[in-house]
């Protein structure tokens, strides 16, 4: 532990004992102590198992005489652990100051605290549940979903099979075969913090033996390796809110894997594919709806009042207007997609002018009266004249 740990930790308050205590006061609190919070008695508390950890490495300093008096003079010289160093308490990469020199490297003392599990508690007492000593924020995990055309429009929800890396189930994500039990890092003798010196910082991270776990495992649990890790399969029913449009990526807050020891879960991101429309009546064009509506010739020519289907409504009216060319684009507002904001986007109708691929009598008589009504106009005029430059 490092001369930082000294400054921050009231071992004899995590020991219940007084600071004048006796080596055998000590002695018997720890047992005690310890018994309650062994991990074999409070299954999965990952409480107990930190509070076991604390009382362990108390202990482990307390115990030795050399140790206990060096750790007593660090809180004298330092205002009796009232001094918060630097960056203590965040996460890795702040750096503090580094003391060691003054104690003359108190942090090194290989071994110790697995010794001491070893000989207080045998082996063998089956599979504890333990792990890294902090809280764990878990992973951000990506999925794609497909949505039809009219879900991504109003929103749906749909169920998500994740696949993740969580605990594994046949050791309880402790890593050790079963019947055995991990030992306390003998490294960073189970806090799993490692510090790297560059001059006269020292900077925290992961302990390089234990990969900040605490622990080491002798015989590994065959089904992951010892890693304690294993991919599993979980469903989730995830909200995909109204207006989604085709690749677009979604973030579903704390929807990622869980956490571990109390950390809070990841955040879910899901790639949406939308399909097109069934019939191909609507596309999307941003949060714009799309469609083509057929008018027919005497419609364009004389102007009309059309109805055109609108999406999950009641057809909406739609005014032609006389001399409408084919291919010209009308815009219905609101009658599109939600948006974020709440407001909506526009259907934008294209008209197509159909020509008639069958006349009666009647009507070919009033086309003839068009075609001799209007001989002298001929459409390919300006295309002829200007062919050849
Ligand atoms: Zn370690
Ligand atoms: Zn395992």
């Amino acid at each position: 532990m490092s001369t930082k740990d000294y400054l921050e930790k009231d071992y004899y308050k995590t020991l219940g004992v007084a600071k004048g205590a006796s080596a055998d006061e000590i002695k018997k609190s720890y047992r005690k102590l310890a018994r309650k919070y062994h991990p074999d008695a409070n299954e999965g508390d990952p409480k107990a198992e930190g509070r076991f950890k604390e009382i362990s490495e108390a202990y482990s300093v307390l115990s030795d005489e050399k140790r206990r008096k060096e750790y007593d003079e660090a809180r004298t010289l330092f205002g009796g652990g009232g001094v918060r160093m630097p960056g203590s308490g965040s996460a890795g990469g702040t750096y503090n100051f580094d003391l060691g020199d003054l104690f003359g490297g108190a942090g090194s003392s290989g071994g110790r605290l697995g010794d001491l599990l070893g000989g207080v508690f045998g082996r063998g007492g089956g599979a504890t549940g333990t792990g890294q000593a902090r809280p764990r924020r878990g992973a951000d995990v990506e999925t794609e979903t497909s949505l039809s055309f009219s879900d991504a429009i109003d929103g749906t929800t749909v169920s998500l099979r994740l696949t993740g890396e969580g605990p594994c189930k046949v050791c309880r994500g402790t890593g050790a075969k079963a019947g055995t039990v991990p030992r306390v890092c003998p490294t960073c003798e189970g806090t799993g913090q490692g510090s790297r010196n560059l001059g006269s910082f020292a900077f925290s991270e992961p302990c390089k033996t234990c990969r900040g776990r605490g622990l080491v495992v002798d015989d590994p649990c065959p089904e992951c390796s010892g890693s304690g890790r294993a991919m599993s399969t979980r469903t989730i029913q995830a909200r995909i809110p109204a207006g989604v449009a085709d690749g677009q990526r979604i973030k579903l807050a704390g929807k990622g894997a869980p956490g571990e020891r109390g950390g809070p879960p990841g955040d879910l991101y899901v790639r949406v594919h939308v399909e097109p429309h069934p019939y191909g009546t609507f596309s999307r064009s941003g949060s714009n709806l799309t469609i083509t509506a057929p008018v027919t010739f005497t419609e364009a020519a004389l102007g009309a009042e059309i109805k055109v289907p609108s999406h999950g409504g009641m057809p909406v009216s739609l005014r032609i207007p006389a001399g409408t060319p084919n291919g010209r684009t009308f815009r219905v507002r609101g009658k599109g997609v939600r948006r974020k904001d709440g407001t909506f986007g526009d259907m934008l109708v294209t008209v197509n002018v159909q020509v008639p691929n069958e006349l009666n009598g009647k009507a070919r008589d009033a086309l003839e009266s068009f075609r001799d009504a209007t001989a002298g106009a001929d459409p390919r005029a300006e295309l002829l004249k200007n062919a050849n430059g």
